[in-house]
């Protein structure tokens, strides 16, 4: 499993690191979220979720 950010769409509201921290996190000097442990998504299980709440779809999961 990989999972992306498009960096282009995403507007760094923090969605997705407040619902998957293992994952994602905010990079606020950028105002982006970046992908930190794509292999995490085969276990914690909220990659999915992340995806779904992200308010850009910018989240894409393979
Ligand atoms: S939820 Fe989407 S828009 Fe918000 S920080 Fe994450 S990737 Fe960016």
């Amino acid at each position: 499993m990989n999972v992306r950010i498009d960096e282009e769409l995403c507007i760094g509201c923090g969605s997705c690191q407040e619902i998957c921290p293992a994952v994602f996190h905010l990079n606020e000097e950028i105002g982006k979220s970046v992908v930190i442990d794509p292999e995490a998504c085969e276990f914690v299980g909220c990659c999915e979720a992340a995806a779904e709440n992200c308010p850009v779809e910018a989240i894409t999961i393979e």
